[in-house]
């Protein structure tokens, strides 16, 4: 058999398997990836990888730490990475105005000729999480100490979100020394306290976006961390780049489910106490999970990847539709995709009697759900009331879950445009983040909302952010300056 008609047997054997027909097989043919134009590829773009790597490691020998308790924050570390900055990037700090919003975020505007154009803006934090206590030793290279060794720098923040920051810095930085003139306005804003989820009034990220607010400002566009590049190799299947861009992001909400009861001696204890009776609604609770539902989002995730892996397993992929209740059943039942298809349910936290021999009068746990676009804190209040029957229902603290930015703006355009051209390899697909960033706040100013950090990552590399050894392969800094150089040129340029 030719070698031709091989791949068709193949193919042909696939689709039986898969319980598609003989069109399945046709329909592949014409589902594949897009093919990059060599025409247009990107001229080289300058960069200092040398400089970036170095302040990339001062950056991290700044232990910008945050801590829920404000009182434990050392503010002087955020003056001193002020310093730093200021010191680092002369061109920026004496054409861009700067301003400290809060307490510590920093707000850069580079000003253009039109102030009447709707300006972007590029986020990130400057605040890291600390190291958990007795993993300090874990460290092959110090948290705090920026070492570059091995082909990495390594430290807190290297991954989570120094990296963007010092990179948004260092490209902003060339286009100036390049006599580069946006015709738009440009604004740079690092929040201070992203790690801690703070409340609004004291959230940098939300101050920002009440400053621009109060000044009538919206933004074209926003570009925060979230996504990332990973690299999707398997053998003989698929050997690509997958670029996530984060265009919503879940929320996340604490309930207390409470049950009162009589209490007494154990001795002359109920067939059920309160504690039991709880126990049951938890079942029940955790036995009737949110429905999953494959978003258009998921399936522009899978369709993406779908073009991409070779034939003939591509005439499986380019027939999701057909395969879509296998594809749910599957994906429900993985709990990291099951995240992805609906709202989740975890009971995390309880407590009942104060001691072995006392019946309980109160039983209580806390239920923690990350929100799908599209609900909402009420709607998971209903969904408890609704199976856990006669219990005592409290709020603790939550947010809904961000808006859906759009894929057909100028700036998801741009960021996919640039990241394809970048790399032949990468496939560039919207994506649901499963954390919160700062992104969210700008909201109310701002409907463009994109969660992409331009650099390639390992997913075990990713593991080690807010964990320890947190560190950035030294390879993957030159493409995150190229992409920030092209990305605010192509939104500024005339
Ligand atoms: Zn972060």
């Amino acid at each position: 058999m030719s070698k031709k008609a091989k791949h068709i047997a193949a193919g042909i054997g696939i689709a039986a398997a898969a319980g598609l027909g003989v069109s399945a097989v046709r329909a592949a043919t014409t589902f594949k990836p897009d093919k990059v134009d060599e025409s247009q590829k990107l001229a080289p773009e300058k960069v200092d990888v040398q400089r970036y790597i170095d302040h990339l490691s001062r950056a991290i020998q700044i232990p910008t730490v945050s801590y829920r308790d404000v009182e434990k924050v050392d503010w002087a570390q955020f003056d001193a990475f002020h310093t730093f900055l200021k010191e680092a990037y002369p061109l920026i700090h004496e054409k861009l105005e700067l301003q400290i919003i809060s307490r510590k975020s920093l707000m850069y505007h580079w000003a253009s000729e039109h102030p009447e154009r709707e300006p972007i803006a590029l986020l990130a934090h400057q605040d890291v999480v600390p190291i958990s206590e007795g993993t300090e030793g874990d460290w092959e290279h110090p948290p705090f100490g920026g070492e570059v060794a091995d082909g990495f720098v390594w430290g807190r923040g290297a991954l989570d979100i120094k990296n963007h920051l010092i990179g948004v810095m260092e490209a902003v930085e060339t286009l100036l020394e390049e006599g580069y003139v946006p015709e738009r306005d440009v604004y740079l804003c690092f929040g201070h306290n992203e790690e801690v989820m703070a409340e609004e009034e004291e959230c940098g990220a939300y101050c920002m976006m009440s400053w621009f607010r109060d000044h009538g400002i919206r933004l074209d566009s926003v570009i925060d961390e979230g996504g990332a590049i990973l690299p999707v190799h398997i053998k003989g299947l698929i050997q690509r780049n997958l670029a996530g861009v984060g265009i919503a992001e879940k929320g996340h909400v604490d309930f207390e489910i409470a049950v009162t009861g009589k209490g007494g001696h154990s001795s002359a204890a109920p067939k059920h106490n309160a504690l039991g009776e709880l126990a049951k609604m938890i079942v029940n609770l955790e036995n009737h999970q949110f429905k999953e539902e494959l978003t258009p989002q998921l399936w522009a995730l899978f369709n993406a990847i779908g073009r991409n892996v070779s034939y003939p397993a591509r005439i499986v992929t380019c027939n999701l539709p057909l395969l879509k209740p296998l594809i749910q059943k599957v994906g429900v039942s993985i709990p990291q995709s099951a995240s992805m298809m609906r709202t989740t349910t975890a009971v995390t936290m309880a407590s009942a009697s104060p001691a072995p021999n006392v019946l309980p009068q109160r039983a209580a746990a806390v239920a923690n759900f990350r929100i799908m676009p599209g609900q909402t804190i009420d709607d998971v209040e209903k969904h408890i009331r609704k199976y856990c029957p006669g219990a005592e229902v409290n709020f603790i603290k939550g947010n809904n879950p961000s808006q859906i930015s759009p894929t057909d703006s100028r700036a998801f355009k741009a960021i996919a445009d640039i990241c394809q051209k970048m790399g032949p390899e990468n496939i560039v697909a919207p994506y649901l983040v499963m954390g919160g960033t700062d992104a969210r706040n700008y909201e109310p100013v701002c409907d463009n909302i994109y969660r992409y950090s331009p650099f390639l990552v390992s997913t075990s590399l990713l593991m080690t952010t807010h964990g320890t050894n947190e560190r950035i392969p030294v390879d993957s800094l030159e493409d995150g300056v190229a992409f920030f150089k092209r990305y605010i040129r192509a939104l500024t340029a005339d």
